[in-house]
């Protein structure tokens, strides 16, 4: 039996692939990638004959039963995954059908558009005392969030928010954000983060959401909120390289 591979494919840019991702995808014989977002450049460094598949088209049952038909004749395949594939990736299901069936898979982990964007905007979520927290989430769209993390809640802890699936009802994020961050806070909206076309538009909790209008951004981008995310607020370099601060590496 051949196994299933759940590989993150990245932000978009093709080269954002790991190289064991691209090895598997390299040597598969199935390959089911995630049409809507996943860049069909990296089709290309498919084999010749390789079965290709835009899960876009299929419902669950029917992709699990490729995957486990196929595997247990022997074919390797490849389930290409947006970003990485923990991340709002429906891989959990797929997993769950899998174990009924007895097929193995692993997981090849991928970058995140959530640290693409942050390569974007060049800022360092993690600001030493600013934020030391970054809360990954998303607003309740057809898909329902626990109560306790709606974003006016997470936003209590004025730490960086990175908000996934959102952008299209971000004055309803921008207002339930206000519940605990001041209007000045900086935010940032990037679109298809490491595409040809990305875009990134930069302000404050006030203003984001009429510039994010003005650039006629409605979907596939992420929403930053938090001081870190623009380094004039930063207070402090961090001690790692401090001259004065000793630690296992440095006397
Ligand atoms: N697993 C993916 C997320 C899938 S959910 C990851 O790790 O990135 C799909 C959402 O991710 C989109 O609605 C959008 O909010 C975000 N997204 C995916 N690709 C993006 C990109 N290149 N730039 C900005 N946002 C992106």
């Amino acid at each position: 039996m051949a196994k299933v591979y759940f590989i993150g494919a990245g932000p978009g840019d093709p080269d954002l692939i790991t190289v064991k991702g691209r090895d598997i995808l390299a040597s598969a014989d199935i390959v089911i990638y995630a049409g809507s977002l996943v860049n069909p450049e990296l089709l290309k460094f498919t084999k010749p004959g390789a079965m290709l598949h835009n899960s876009a088209h299929m419902e669950l049952t029917a992709m699990v039963d490729m995957m486990s038909t196929y595997a247990k004749l022997g074919r390797t395949v490849a389930r290409l995954h947006t970003g990485d594939p923990s991340l709002y990736g429906a891989i959990a299901e797929q997993m769950a059908e899998l174990d009924k069936s007895g097929v193995e898979y692993e997981v090849v982990p991928g970058v995140s558009s959530a640290f693409a964007a942050a390569a974007a905007l060049k800022a360092e979520l993690t600001l030493p005392e600013v934020s030391q927290t970054v809360i990954l989430t998303r607003m309740e769209g057809r898909t329902p969030v626990p109560g306790k993390e709606s974003l006016a809640s997470l936003a209590k802890h004025g730490a960086t928010m990175v908000i996934f699936l959102s952008v299209g009802g971000i004055d309803k994020a921008v207002s339930e954000l206000s519940a605990g961050y001041p209007p000045d806070t900086p935010a940032a909206v990037v679109y298809k983060a490491s595409w040809p076309e990305e875009k990134v538009v930069k302000g404050t909790l006030a203003d984001i959401a009429g510039k994010v209008r003005e650039a006629g951004i409605e979907k596939t981008a992420l929403i930053f909120v938090g001081a870190a995310i623009d380094r004039s607020g930063m207070a402090a370099y961090s001690k790692l390289y401090d001259k004065g601060f000793s630690h296992g590496y440095r006397g």
